[in-house]
Order: structure tokens, then sequence, then C-alpha cells
């Protein structure tokens, strides 16, 4: 089966290998060794010289620990929430006790970076703003660096969900001020799921030391006490690390620049190539996403439909709608190990599929 949803994403070989090998003492030298060149390698894709936790979750995992570690109960949160996944940051904050106000805009749009000023203006005790870098439900990248911008004019931290972007899509975490990060190993890094990974400024250590959210499994100043010693808090899913120690070597070779110029080009493909068939995109095109496309099921023809046909005569897997968009839109991953010629691949099969669903291919196009 050919793999293209947002996550998790095929997995080159030379990876999965890396998972193949006998188990090791997670308490020994070997993983020691391990961890700390991990946590060097992401360090540089994260773009900081700040400090780089791993834990063994999901990436939702990493949305949690990245709310519980800064935050207290009662504490005032700016929720702007893009897409299915910024309703679950939002939603996670919430149930920690946070008093959330969430900003919403229109789907397929990116958040509005003078929006959030005045929100701020008005509310100067705001302790946080919560953003979705790639909304992977839609096929929308907000606008990163001008939101940064607005939050560094307070002293708000900046708390960021990276999952679907870091190592596809640019994320300059020291340069734009970003506090906390989390992003996710089956996601750019074309390991298999396991591994969250998160990033925490020096500002996201002082709000840290008072920060009274309930924590334990996610406590990141417990998982920094351990990582000095070459360790993690509870046993860590050690096959993933291989992987993304084998990935990271990969993404390195390549160099991080590379890496987001081929996602770059992997994704004007795919959003060309869509609307050569005469389909339309889900995104503005000023915020399209260069991990995921979002592509408007044509009228009279569900998304999951188109999804299925892929799958069952073609061996693509794509993603559907999340939530409202269920039938509405269907979606490319094309984040990871991915080139040009995966996308023509999925072209082609949407060429040879949509007639016999109905839809004269091309016809938009020509017009
Ligand atoms: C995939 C994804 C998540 C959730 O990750 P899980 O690993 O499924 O918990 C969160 N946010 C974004 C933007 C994602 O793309």
């Amino acid at each position: 089966m050919n793999l293209r949803i947002p996550g998790p994403t095929p997995v080159p070989d030379a990876i999965l290998g890396a998972m193949s090998r006998p188990m090791i003492n997670h308490r020994g030298p070997v993983f020691a060794k391990m961890i700390g060149e991990v946590t060097a390698s992401l360090q540089g894709c994260f773009r900081t010289t700040g400090d780089v936790l791993t834990i063994t979750s999901s990436g939702t995992g990493g949305l949690e620990a990245a709310v519980v570690n800064v935050l207290s109960p009662g504490d005032k949160v700016l929720a702007v929430a893009v897409g299915f996944f910024g309703d679950r940051f939002s939603d996670i904050a919430q149930l920690y006790g946070a008093e959330v106000t969430k900003m919403e805009f229109e789907a397929g749009h990116g958040a509005d970076p003078e929006r959030i000023r005045q929100h701020l203006k008005r509310h100067p005790d705001t302790k946080a703003v919560l953003v979705t870098h790639n909304g992977s439900s839609t096929g929308v990248t907000n606008p990163l660096p001008q939101i940064a911008k607005v939050v560094r004019e307070t002293d708000a931290l900046l708390v960021v969900d990276a999952v679907s972007s870091i190592v596809g899509i640019d994320v300059r975490t020291d340069e734009w001020g970003l506090d906390v990060v989390a992003t996710a190993s089956q996601k750019a890094w074309a390991a298999p799921p396991g591994l969250a990974m998160v990033s925490m400024s020096e500002r996201a250590w002082a709000a840290n030391k008072v920060a009274r959210m309930p924590r334990y499994y996610f406590d990141l100043a417990a998982a920094k006490s351990w990582l000095n010693r070459g360790q993690t808090l509870a046993t860590p899913a050690v096959s993933v690390f291989f992987a993304l120690h084998e990935a990271l070597k990969m993404i390195e070779a390549e160099g991080l620049d590379n890496a987001i110029a081929r996602h770059a080009r992997v994704g004007q493909r795919m959003r060309a190539s869509a609307r050569e068939l005469g389909l339309e995109l889900f995104a503005e095109p000023s915020v399209v996403s260069n991990t995921v496309t979002a592509i408007k099921a044509p009228a009279g023809i569900s998304g999951n439909k188109i999804v299925e046909v892929l799958r069952d005569v073609h061996g693509i897997e794509l993603a559907g709608g999340q939530g409202a968009f269920a039938g509405k839109i269907f979606r490319v991953g094309h984040l990871g190990w991915v080139d040009e010629a995966d996308m023509d691949l999925v072209i082609e099969a949407l060429r040879a599929a949509l007639p016999k669903l109905g839809f004269r291919v091309g016809a938009a196009a020509a017009r």
C-alpha cells in the first residue's frame, strides 16, 4: 500500500531495519550515547540551542506536555484554533483548568496575526497563546513568524503544535522566539509513530517553575534531569528511538534546508497537478501547506468514495476529511521521505479514477 496520509508516512528501509535491532538496556551507555546524539540532531532541526525532550507518546502527548508544563489552572490562554488539532490543543488546556478563549478562523484560511494582537492588547494578562503551525486537517500553514512577532510584543508564552511541520516546513524556534514546540516521530521525520519531541525555551522553564497543572509521565523538568544522565523517566520505545536516530542521520545527510526545499517542491507539484485535473484546493493560496494538500470533493462525489477507490483499485491510501469535512474533502499527505514522483503516482490514479465516478478530468482547468 502506497501510504499518502498526513502521518504515519512510508518509512525508508534503512529506518525500518534499525528497528529490528535487539533490545538494549535503556539505562546503559549505548542508550545514553544514542539519546545524546538524537537530542543534538533534534536541536538542529528545531533550530534551537535550548532543550528538546523526547517522550514516548504520540503527538497528542506532546501537546499535553506542552500545556501542563507551563500553565496553572485558572491561567488565561488564547487558543488560535485552526482545524481539528487546534480544537484538540484548546480542549487539553481547558480540561486542565485553563481559562481558554478560542479564536476561530474560517476553514481553509490562516490565522490573522492582527486579530491576535488586538486580543492580547485587550487581555494583557494572557499567559499563553496556543497555535497549530500546520493544520493537517485542512492543509493550511499558519503564518507562524508573523504570529510569533505579535506574541513577542507581550509577555505571553507561545506554545506551538508543530507536529506536522518541522523538517517539512521551516520552524525557527530561537529566531522567532517560540517557547514550547511539539512534534512527533511519524510525521516529516519519516520514522514510525511512538515518540513526541518537545522544546522548551528559557521563558518556558521560568514558567515551568510556577506552573501547577498536574503532571507525572509528561513532567518535562523530570525528563530533563533524566536526560542529563542519558536516560528517560520511564522505559522508552527503544525501537522507535533506533528508528528516529537513523531518520535523523538521513535528514542530516540531506541537509535540513534541502529537506524543507524538497517538501516545498513536492507540495507545489501536488497542487499544480490537482488544479490541472480540474480539482479545487480547500486552502487559500497564501496559506497552502507543503506537507498536506486538502482537495475539495467535486460536486456530487463523496471524498470518502474517492479515498475508497484509490485504496481498493489503485493501492494508494489517502485521507478523508475530519469532523465537519467528512466526505467534503480528501487529503494527500506529502511529508517525510517523499519526492515529486510519489505525487505523480497519486495524480495518475486520480486521473484514472475520477472519470469513473462521473468527474470530467481537466474540464475546469481547460476553461
Ligand atoms: C498528527 C497531528 C497531531 C496528532 O498527533 P498524534 O500523533 O496522532 O497524537 C497533532 N497535531 C497535528 C498538527 C498533527 O498533524
